[in-house]
């Protein structure tokens, strides 16, 4: 759910860190509904909804309004504001009255994020996935740019989604970006990357991937 913070803001959940209880603004379901018509809209199908969108991924927030009111009736311009500024993911960004979802996209656009300048970067994969990978390079089926994590733990975590037994790929990404892969940072968590070659990969030894505490098993 979304509420609203007097002091604060938006925020998810019953309190804003400040403790105060603050205004209902979208609840669970229509946070699910919103969240589902927003991302498809500023990820994969903007011309579906006719939206028109640039070439880094950028649309008319008022556009985006009008598109989510005619689909739903209840929804208004506050509430597409509060999904997105209150995305635990950093899934959005707003600027001069234009939104861009800032990663995720299946449709061919051309993102200008800051240069990533981690020295390494981490997959999450299983197992036959991770054997795959290794032989012909990383690279998403279905997105634009593929995923990367800025560690270990994160990318084990993205991959125990998937599977009960994830490999870690370990990228070094200052050879990769030498040789020209264009690599860009999203988020604290999140690196997008085009194609990585097989030549910049390693697999990383289950020993060496700090995993958060509630999922180990030894
Ligand atoms: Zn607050």
């Amino acid at each position: 759910m979304i509420k609203r913070c007097p002091q604060h803001g938006f925020f998810r959940g019953e309190h804003c860190e400040c403790g105060l209880a603050g205004q209902l603004i979208l609840d669970e379901a229509k946070t699910e509904q919103l969240g589902r018509l927003v991302a498809g809209g500023l990820r994969h199908f903007p011309h579906d909804l006719g939206l028109e969108m640039d070439s880094q991924g950028w649309v008319d927030l008022s556009k985006l309004e009008d598109v989510v009111q005619r689909r739903h009736r209840w929804a208004s311009r506050d509430q597409v504001l509060a999904l997105a500024q209150s995305d635990p993911k950093q899934r959005y960004e707003i600027s001069n009255q234009r939104i861009r979802a800032r990663y995720g996209h299946s449709i061919d656009i051309e993102l200008d994020h800051p240069e990533s300048h981690h020295s390494l970067l981490y997959y999450g994969a299983s197992e036959e996935e991770a054997d795959r990978i290794l032989e012909i390079g990383l690279k998403s089926a279905s997105q634009r740019y593929v995923h990367l994590s800025t560690t270990p733990g994160k990318a084990w975590e993205v991959a125990g989604y998937r599977t009960g037994n994830p490999r870690v790929i370990q990228v070094d990404a200052d050879l990769a970006r030498g040789e020209g892969v264009k690599m860009m940072t999203v988020n604290d968590d999140i690196v997008i990357s085009e194609k990585v070659p097989a030549q910049f990969l390693c697999i990383l030894s289950t020993k060496d991937i700090p995993r958060p505490v509630e999922n180990r098993q030894d």
